[in-house]
């Protein structure tokens, strides 16, 4: 018995209701989704929608129905007894819900996704020959394949809601309970067993290391024509014309993919941000959000060189950008400190984002959304915070330490210092204030010119009867 015949046992209006939505589902799940799917909203996140993300995953859960959630929703290790319990509750709960609600009509569609899922489950049952053990690496088409096993903890139920695991290949779930798959170990391309030898699409991470740089273009678009109406990837016809496969572009390559090679995920695109600073989520295809997440901590964008407006404009950049030279400065002094590197101090508190003290230059794609999100700022407050508070209590650090020249007062100072100011010239440290009151002209850099005239003229005058030659070296020894 399909499951569509069992509708008939649901009451007339509710069951045309079902057959109705059922067969926009199958329409939906047939062309892998004409998707207006749901966008991430939190800055710098992706989101995955899955290959049927659309119309139907769009829809969030009634608020009513939140409680029921755990009883309702199945994830990849699911088994058949799980979804008939699942199917059985929700029909339960479609027919107490009020005729025309916004519940009956998330009930009504989640019910034909478990049957529909069901179905699938049972299929892949049929052919459980294909749970076999494997423990080898396979190598196809750049991906390092390991054996990929799902969590089957007690996580939470809400939690694990999320968790419903697509074949990359075949965009169909991974029935955990009885298909085996694996994973990319570089990209994490996600693949049944059965699936694995017709992968096609090259590992994301062999992508990201010929590439070197995010595409920085946006959305470089060349239109079906110039693809000769082909998938970029798989090369499936997407001639518009009496087929249904829906050409959908990718924001991040600006190239069209079919269906099953673009799951309308959502993510920023490294582009935007540079050019717009603009973080909004966009459709990209499955292997464009790979290479993303690939580039996503890799310290390459030279953002000030790319687009130095967005200093002037973006305020949470130039705090950062403060924050930043502050740390190098800093770094410069727990470098030389043999204390510091006992504690291995820099490592502790920069760990693998060594780069923000290195320099204010690179920024990684998270660097540039923890920016956005004022999380990077709130991060390097706090490594500032405790290198300072080494390098005022070290004696070797503070061995190193400025005496302001103007004032002579017995304060150290040192050049990250809020209220300090380094002479670009000669590197001295002043207070601010006192170089604003000496109309920012450094004393020292004075002093040097004023002995640089000296030699000068004594030079002049000795240059009738002696070659000596007095250089920059002499001057700067003379300090
Ligand atoms: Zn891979
Ligand atoms: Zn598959
Ligand atoms: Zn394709
Ligand atoms: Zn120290
Ligand atoms: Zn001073
Ligand atoms: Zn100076």
């Amino acid at each position: 018995m399909s499951w569509r015949d069992s509708l008939t046992s649901i009451p007339g209006t509710v069951a045309q209701l079902i057959n109705e939505s059922a067969s926009t589902l199958m329409h939906v799940s047939s062309s892998l989704g004409s998707a207006v799917g749901s966008s991430g909203s939190e800055t710098g996140g992706s989101e995955e929608s899955g290959p049927q993300g659309g119309e139907y995953r769009a829809l969030p859960i009634p608020a009513s129905l939140v409680r029921e959630q755990w009883r309702l929703i199945f994830t990849s290790d699911a088994n058949s007894q799980d979804l008939q319990a699942a199917i059985a509750h929700c029909r339960d709960l479609v027919l107490l819900s009020e005729e025309l609600s916004e519940e009956r009509r998330w009930l009504v569609r989640h019910l034909v996704d478990l049957r529909y899922s069901l179905q699938e489950l049972e299929e892949a049952q049929e052919q459980q020959s294909d749970m076999v053990v494997m423990n080898a690496i396979r190598a196809v088409v750049g991906h390092h394949f390991v054996p990929h096993h799902p969590h089957h903890g007690k996580r939470s139920r809400l939690q694990a809601a999320a968790r419903r695991n697509y074949c990359d290949h075949c965009t169909t779930i991974i029935w955990s309970v009885v298909q085996s798959s694996y994973v990319c170990s570089d990209c994490g391309f996600l693949v049944h067993q059965k699936c694995i030898d017709g992968v096609k699409r090259v590992c994301a991470h062999v992508l990201v290391s010929e590439r070197q740089h995010p595409i920085s273009e946006i959305c470089p678009e060349i239109g079906l024509a110039a693809q000769g109406y082909k998938c970029a990837e798989c090369g499936t016809m997407l001639n518009i014309k009496n087929t249904w496969i829906e050409p959908r572009l990718c924001d991040y390559s600006g190239l069209y993919y079919c269906p099953r090679c673009n799951w309308n995920d959502s993510n920023f695109i490294p582009a935007r941000i540079i050019h717009n600073w603009d973080f909004s989520p966009r459709r990209v295809s499955r292997t464009a959000l790979q290479e993303i997440r690939l580039f996503l901590n890799k310290p390459l964008i030279r953002l000030e060189e790319d687009n130095p407006k967005l200093f002037v404009f973006v305020e949470k950049l130039s705090a950062v950008k403060k924050l930043r030279q502050n740390l190098v400065h800093m770094r410069h002094y727990l470098a030389a400190c043999r204390m510091a590197s006992e504690l291995k101090l820099v490592d502790q508190q920069l760990g693998g984002r060594r780069h923000l003290a290195q320099s204010n230059e690179f920024y990684s794609l998270w660097d540039l959304s923890q920016v956005e999100s004022g999380a990077l700022t709130e991060f390097l407050q706090a490594v500032f915070k405790e290198f300072n508070n080494h390098i005022r209590s070290c004696p070797m650090c503070l061995a190193q330490a400025y005496i302001c020249e103007i004032c002579s007062n017995d304060e150290v100072i040192f050049p990250f210092d809020d209220g300090c100011i380094k002479c670009d010239q000669c590197n001295s440290i002043f207070h601010r204030v006192c170089l604003t009151r000496k109309n920012m002209i450094c004393p020292k850099c004075v002093r040097i010119q004023e002995r640089r005239l000296q030699l000068d003229r004594l030079k002049s005058s000795e240059n009738d009867d002696d070659d000596e030659v007095s250089t920059d070296d002499d001057v700067a020894a003379a300090e």
